[in-house]
C-alpha cells in the first residue's frame, strides 16, 4: 500500500472512527506525510497505531494522541501557537496547517536541527524554532492563544500559564513519571479552568519547571 493510502486508512481507522471530527485536524492529518518525520528504519511503521522511537531516547506520539491534542486545542486560523517538545516535527507541521503562527521549543539540538530540516524540505519555512528549556516557555513572543506540551510534567509550569492569553487554551499531560492525565487548561483571569481528557503516557518534560534530569 502506498504511504498516501496508509495515511487515508490511518485517518479513517484511528482518528475519525475514534471520534475526532474537527475538519481542520482531519484535513491536516490527511495532508502531512508522517513517514517523512521518522528515521529511515521505521518509515514502514509510520502509519501504525502506536508511538515510535525517534532519537535521543524520545518518541513521536501515537497518531490518535496527536489528533486528540490537536482537536482539544480548538485552534482558530491566525491563533499564535506555542509547542513545547518539537521532537520529530510532525505535530509542528500539523499545527502549521491549522494556523499561520507557530513557535516550537525543543531541548535536544539534534532533534531540533533534524525537525527544522525536514519541515523546511516540506515547505514549512516560516515556523519559529528555539533550542532551550520549554518549561519556561518563549517569553519574547508571548502571550499565546494556544500552548501544547508534548511531554509530561509533574504540575502545570507557571511560566506557560503566564504566557497564555486570556481565554487561551493549554494542553498538557500532568502526573507521575509513568502515567499521566491529559489536561486542558483554559485561562480565566488569574485562575485556570481545568478538565481531564484521558489517561496517557508521555516522556518527561525535563527542565526548571518540570522534572529534574
Ligand atoms: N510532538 C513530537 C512529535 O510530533 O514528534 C513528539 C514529542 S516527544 C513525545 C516529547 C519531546 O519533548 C521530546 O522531543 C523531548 O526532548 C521534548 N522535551 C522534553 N522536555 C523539554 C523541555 N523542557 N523543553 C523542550 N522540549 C522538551
Amino acid at each position: 500500500m502506498s504511504f498516501k493510502s496508509q495515511r487515508v486508512a490511518m485517518v479513517r481507522d484511528q482518528i475519525k472512527s475514534r471520534g475526532i471530527k474537527n475538519a481542520d485536524v482531519v484535513r491536516a492529518m490527511l495532508k502531512v506525510e508522517r513517514d517523512k518525520f521518522l528515521p529511515q528504519t521505521l518509515v514502514s511503521c509510520a502509519y501504525s497505531d502506536y508511538p515510535l522511537p525517534i532519537s535521543c531516547g524520545q518518541t513521536i506520539s501515537q497518531p490518535f494522541m496527536v489528533g486528540l491534542m490537536s482537536e482539544c486545542l480548538k485552534i482558530v486560523k491566525n491563533n499564535s501557537v506555542l509547542e513545547i517538545g518539537t521532537g520529530s516535527g510532525y505535530q509542528t507541521a500539523l499545527l502549521r496547517e491549522m494556523t499561520d503562527e507557530v513557535y516550537t521549543v525543543e531541548r535536544y539540538p539534534q532533534l531540533l536541527e533534524r525537525a527544522e530540516n525536514v519541515l523546511e524540505s516540506l515547505g514549512y519555512d516560516d515556523i519559529h524554532f528555539k533550542l532551550g528549556d520549554g518549561t519556561l516557555g518563549w517569553d519574547e513572543f508571548a502571550p499565546y492563544d494556544r500552548i501544547i506540551v508534548t511531554a509530561s510534567a509533574p504540575s502545570i509550569p507557571r511560566s506557560l500559564f503566564q504566557q497564555l492569553k486570556e481565554e487561551g487554551r493549554l494542553i498538557i499531560p500532568v502526573g507521575g513519571k509513568y502515567h499521566q492525565e491529559l489536561k486542558i487548561v483554559v485561562k480565566k483571569g488569574m485562575v485556570s479552568e481545568e478538565d481531564d481528557i484521558c489517561g496517557c503516557v508521555f516522556v518527561p518534560l525535563i527542565g526548571k519547571e518540570g522534572w529534574e534530569e
